[in-house]
């Protein structure tokens, strides 16, 4: 599948964690997969009801993780991630999304609420393709265990 992306956009994350939650202009909504979930219940040794709260009419994604009274992900501790190296995809893609138009074609699209945009490095060609790889990748997973 092809894709488009920005050019001339340079993103570094600078691990503020605005993403980690809920902003005073938005609720943030961090759905993942059966599968995600089923990684995180591994890796934790947690109940999916203890993180996540099921949801209908988005799949592939069937869960929204859950979140502390002052709208954190419940696993943002100290102001960083306890589940980085198995957090779900739609963590790593922020702030990208990919968006598909009427014509078929996807598109990545960002957001300017991320302080990291604008800076660090160019992001090239191959950046989008990891995140899109990744994108297939977990789809192709969940579509064998639906
Ligand atoms: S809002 Fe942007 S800079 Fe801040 S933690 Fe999230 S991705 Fe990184």
């Amino acid at each position: 599948m092809k894709f488009d992306y920005p050019e001339n956009v340079h993103f570094k994350c600078l691990r503020c964690a605005l993403c980690c939650g809920d902003t005073e202009k938005r609720e943030r909504k961090i759905f993942f997969t059966k599968i995600e979930a089923n990684h995180i219940k591994q890796r934790t040794s947690m109940q999916s009801e203890e993180f996540a709260e099921e949801i209908k009419g988005c799949e592939p994604y069937v869960y929204k993780m859950k979140k502390t009274k002052k709208g954190k992900c419940i696993f943002l501790k100290n102001n960083s991630c306890s589940i980085y190296r198995i957090r779900p995809l739609i963590c790593r893609f922020y702030p990208f999304e990919l968006r598909e138009t009427k014509s078929n074609r996807h598109v990545f699209a960002y957001t300017n609420e991320c302080p990291g945009i604008g800076e660090g490095p160019l992001l090239t060609k191959r950046f989008f393709e990891t995140l899109f790889k990744r994108l297939i990748k977990t789809l192709n997973k969940n579509s064998h265990t639906m």
